[in-house]
């Protein structure tokens, strides 16, 4: 880069040049505006010296025209000749002022213009007048021709003066003009050097601005990052502060939360206190038998009275267990502790039949107990023991045993009982069918004619037989079904059908009491899969107990759909039950007291063989009834078989 001291001295030196170049080129223009100006003076006064002639010579010919002619169009150019030569010499005596010996030429030819204006108006003057004689003798004296050789002569002197005055001015001129292309040229040419060499030193200044410029601007990025990164720090710097405050308002919580904690701590410390003194108490009360053991050697910490009761009266605290209670060896019980210590988990024992030495004298005394070995844990989860729990059970396992074995016994006795009742029934069955055979053949006259009184004690006999027959069934289906020995036949059974076929079987004793037994007809036809027999043999006992139950009026059966059930209803306008009765008619041999059921007899069965029957089919049956208004009994069966 140009240094400033160079800088300013090379501008004033081009500064000075270029005010001397300006200068001369200035004056020297001025001198050649000058020559210029006198050369062209010069030129008009040459001019103008022509041109006064010329008008002379016009005004002379012209009025030659007139005189010759007479005629008036030849006056127009004499007199504008003679007006203008008048103006030329005018602006000659003008143009001339300052050259003295023009001025002087320029009197002469005044005098001698005076002269030539004066003979050709008179001239003019005579011919107008006709005279053409007189006007050319006048024209003949030759006074016109000698003003007009004196203006020729005048005029051909100036010019000459005024030619040689013009080569001068011109040479002049000429010099002016060298003059100026001589300071123009080089003065042009130095300032473009001038200008060239500023400019060259203005691109240099420029291009080492743009460097210096594009180093700032590095420089100024470079001071930006660093304060970027100043700014980063300084927040930084900020959040630590800020942290550090919010560190110091945590640390004043903390220490309030401290306080706090530790006014918790002692009183979780108290409650645990109380806690540990209620634990201990429950321990030492328990009635289940509890010992602590620490160690892979179970060194027994800490026991409580029970224990001390179920292994007998001897030293158990700080003593390994094998040593203390050496009979759970061979017992299994220290594999028991074993397992429990190195697997780190419970082990529960239930029943165990252990002896221990806890008689007379330390004596072997048996008993059962529910063992459980409870694995204990420090802080870090690592198993440092195991917690022995030991409930005698001895007690609860003889009274089970022992209802065990009463179960065992009542089983037996029933189903000896149901054997007794199947054989019995049997039994019984055999004379009774006899004594129902026998009156038949009496009534029938196979031993000849019977009285009417004998008659109606054979209808007493039939009764009594029928009844008892009925009692007999009864009881026999109760004891198959409770032991067990009923077997259901499936097989498709319409429903209307078998509503039929029962009321058919109870037709006799409704018609002998006059009653409506009415089997109510089906749209379509109710098909369900069920036990034939079965069925027939609930449907008759709930027809049965209709009629039976009824005096006057109607029993209707009916079957219907439900869902995926079939329901029998089998209804009366009989003499109804109570409420107080309804929930117990299913029960076995449980009869309503009252005049009608002991009139009507029966054992109280029928019922619950119908509602156990009912459960093998897989259904159900119920009873709605109004005292003295009469039941309906619902026999629900499924359509579909079902596993019972
Ligand atoms: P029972 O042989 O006495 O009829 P059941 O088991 O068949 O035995 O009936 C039990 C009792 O339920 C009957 O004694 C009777 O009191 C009552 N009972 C049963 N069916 C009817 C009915 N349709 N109307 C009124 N009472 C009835």
């Amino acid at each position: 880069m140009v240094r400033p001291s160079a800088r300013i001295a090379s501008s004033f030196i081009g500064a000075a040049l270029t005010l001397a170049v300006g200068g001369a080129g200035w004056m020297a223009v001025r001198t050649l505006d000058g020559a210029t100006e006198r050369v062209e003076h010069t030129v008009l006064v040459l001019d103008g010296f022509q041109n006064l002639f010329e008008y002379v010579l016009d005004s002379e010919s012209s009025q030659r025209g007139y005189l010759l002619t007479g005629e008036e169009r030849y006056l127009a150019p004499y007199r504008r000749g003679i007006a203008r030569a008048r103006t030329a010499y005018s602006d000659l005596r003008r143009l001339t002022s300052d050259n003295a010996s023009q001025q002087a030429r320029l009197d002469t030819i005044s005098t001698a213009l005076d002269a030539k204006r004066a003979e050709l108006d008179s001239t003019i003057a005579l011919r107008f007048r006709g005279d053409v004689t007189g006007a050319i003798g006048l024209v003949r004296s030759d006074e016109g021709l000698r003003a007009t050789m004196t203006i020729r002569r005048m005029l051909a002197a100036a010019q000459g003066d005024e030619q040689g005055l013009l080569a001068r001015r011109a040479d002049a001129r000429d010099r002016a003009r060298l003059m100026v292309i001589l300071i123009i040229v080089p003065g042009a040419l130095a300032a473009c050097l001038l200008t060239f060499a500023a400019m060259r030193r203005e691109q240099r200044d420029l291009d080492y601005q743009r460097a210096t410029n594009e180093q700032l601007e590095e420089q100024s990025m470079q001071l930006q990052d660093q304060a970027g990164e100043l700014e980063v720090q300084a927040s930084e710097l900020e959040g630590q502060v800020n942290d550090s405050r919010a560190l110091a308002a945590e640390l004043d919580r903390t220490n309030v939360n401290l306080a706090t904690a530790l006014e918790d701590s002692e009183r979780s410390r108290r409650a645990a206190e109380v806690a540990e003194n209620h634990l201990s108490r429950l321990i030492e009360q328990a009635p289940v038998a509890i010992a602590i053991t620490r160690g892979p050697n179970f060194v027994v910490e800490a026991a409580n009275p029970r224990f001390h009761d179920v292994v007998g009266k001897r030293e158990l605290v700080s003593r390994p267990m094998r040593d203390a209670v050496p009979e759970i060896v061979e017992q299994g019980l220290l594999d028991a502790l074993q397992s429990t210590y190195h697997s780190g988990t419970a082990i529960v024992k239930d029943e165990l039949a252990v002896d221990f030495a806890r008689g007379e004298n330390g004596t072997p005394r048996g008993g059962v107990f529910d063992f459980v070995y409870q694995p204990l844990r420090d802080e870090q989860e690592v198993v440092y023991g195991v917690a022995i729990v030991a409930t005698e059970v001895t007690e609860k396992v003889q009274e089970r045993r022992a209802i065990d074995l009463l179960r065992v016994a009542a089983d037996e006795a029933s189903r000896a009982k149901s054997e007794f009742i199947a054989s019995m029934s049997h039994e019984l069955r055999t004379p009774l069918n006899a004594i129902i055979g026998y009156e038949s053949l009496l009534r029938q006259g196979f031993v000849g004619d019977t009285t009417p009184q004998q008659n109606a004690f054979l209808e007493r006999i039939r009764t009594s037989a029928d009844h008892l027959l009925g009692l007999i069934e009864d009881v026999l289906s109760l004891s198959r079904i409770e032991a067990g020995q009923v077997d259901v036949r499936w097989s498709i059974v319409d429903a209307h059908e078998a509503l039929k076929d029962a009321a058919g079987m109870v037709e006799p004793a409704a018609t002998a009491k006059r009653l409506d037994l009415v089997v109510e007809p089906v749209e379509e036809p109710i098909i369900l899969v069920t036990d034939r027999q079965r069925l027939g043999q609930c449907l008759i006992n709930l027809t049965n107990n209709a009629v039976k139950y009824t005096d006057v009026g109607q029993v209707r059966l009916r079957a219907r759909l439900d869902e995926d059930d079939v329901v029998f209803d089998i209804a009366d306008s009989g003499i109804g039950i109570s409420s107080d009765h309804i929930t117990k008619i299913f029960d076995a041999f449980w009869q309503v007291e009252q005049s009608t059921t002991r009139r009507v007899g029966g054992a109280g069965l029928g019922l619950n063989v119908t509602r156990r029957l009912a459960g093998l089919l897989g259904g159900r049956v119920a009873a709605q009834s109004t005292a003295g208004v009469g039941s309906t009994f619902s026999l629900r069966l499924p359509r579909k078989r079902t596993e019972t």
